[in-house]
């Protein structure tokens, strides 16, 4: 069954005229959902009982559901979530001084099949809806302020769409999704506070760089030479060249500083010339890269975090190259911490 989160504007608008509603009543509606944070039609509290029942019979609010949330002491935390069609997905909620971060899912598992990622070990099931890619939002939301982290509607300052999935290959139901979280009307989120991953893709990030609102991007690279690339991303077709190059399309487009993430996986990818290669595939681009220390993942042998000394001499060597670098601290260290695996542990195992 649609869920009201899948609607927008018309549609909602469409379905209250059916019930017997006025257009302004819509328009309560979503600002009960969206802003005020309802999570059923009591909820909605001025309008009218029988518009609520004959709207309710039909158009649930929500259509996912949280079944399990998975904290860590530094207040990392993720929520699975139970789909409408019983599938399940992640998103975690990460707390960082000021800043509360929400990481959100875009596919059900993912296509893209990284060879230190848990969430590409059983392939994609499916795109998800602009819906329930909102609810994430939702769901946090009503966590948040259950944690005594903000009045309800509690209130997030970031979004990364760095979950589950390939996001520029859902691009139809993510380009509404944020439209809808980024509204004033909507959840009212900047776009400057908006992210969104991709594993490269070339054609999607043109496509991305169309989008009306300046979302920020973030290129998983892992690698600047093409060979071993592939053999991180063995579902790669594009050369890092392509992928610089669309990059640059969508930094002019945005205005926004891309960001190039790096899992850092010992002895593979973190040795000098790796830095090098980076160096070189990167001059003159204003940009920044994210080293990320590879998180142990259950399903994935042979591979290794690399030491710390190893992440700072990698990120040194950068920076002495003229390349503006971050390291990524771990959270939610003691449960789950890798992408993927609340979810996989609810899975049936091959
Ligand atoms: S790292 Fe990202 S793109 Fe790669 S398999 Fe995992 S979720 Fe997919």
């Amino acid at each position: 069954m649609t869920a009201l989160t899948d609607l927008d504007d018309a549609e909602l608008e469409a379905r209250v005229l059916a019930a017997g509603g006025r257009p302004f009543q819509a328009r309560q509606i979503a600002a009960w959902v969206y802003r005020q944070g309802a999570a059923d039609w009591d909820g909605c509290r001025n309008v009218p009982r029988a518009l609520r029942d004959a709207l309710a019979a039909e158009l649930p609010l929500r259509g996912s559901r949280v079944v399990e949330s998975s904290p860590a002491t530094d207040g990392t935390e993720k929520l699975l979530l139970q789909l409408a069609d019983g599938e399940s997905i992640e998103t975690v909620i990460i707390p960082d001084g000021e800043r509360l971060t929400l990481c959100v899912s875009s596919q059900v598992g993912c296509p893209v099949g990284c060879v230190f990622c848990a969430s590409g070990l059983d392939g994609v099931r499916r795109n998800l809806t602009r819906g329930e890619i909102v609810e994430q939002v939702l769901h946090a939301r009503d966590r948040l302020a259950a944690r005594g982290l903000g009045r309800p509607p509690a209130r997030l300052t970031n979004l990364v769409v760095m979950g589950l999935g390939e996001p520029l290959l859902n691009l139809a139901s993510l380009g509404p999704a944020l439209a809808r979280i980024h509204a004033p009307d909507g959840i009212g989120l900047g776009a400057r506070r908006i992210t969104v991953s991709t594993s490269g893709l070339p054609d999607r990030m043109l496509r991305f760089a169309e989008l009306p609102h300046a979302y920020g991007l973030a290129v998983s690279l892992h690698a600047a030479d093409d060979a071993l690339r592939k053999e991180l991303v063995p579902t790669a077709r594009a050369s890092v060249a392509e992928i610089v190059a669309a990059a640059r399309t969508c930094f002019e487009s945005h205005g926004r500083e891309v960001t190039f993430e790096i899992v850092l996986l010992a002895d593979v990818n973190d040795r000098t010339r790796d830095a090098d290669a980076l160096i070189a595939a990167l001059r003159g681009f204003p940009c920044t890269v994210n080293l990320i220390p590879w998180n142990p993942v259950d399903r994935i042998a042979g591979l290794a975090r690399p030491r710390p000394e190893r992440v700072d001499a990698f990120a040194e060597r950068l920076r002495l190259g003229g390349i503006n670098v971050t390291v990524r601290r771990q959270r939610g260290a003691d449960r789950d911490a890798a992408c993927g695996q609340l979810r996989l542990r609810r899975l049936p195992q091959a």
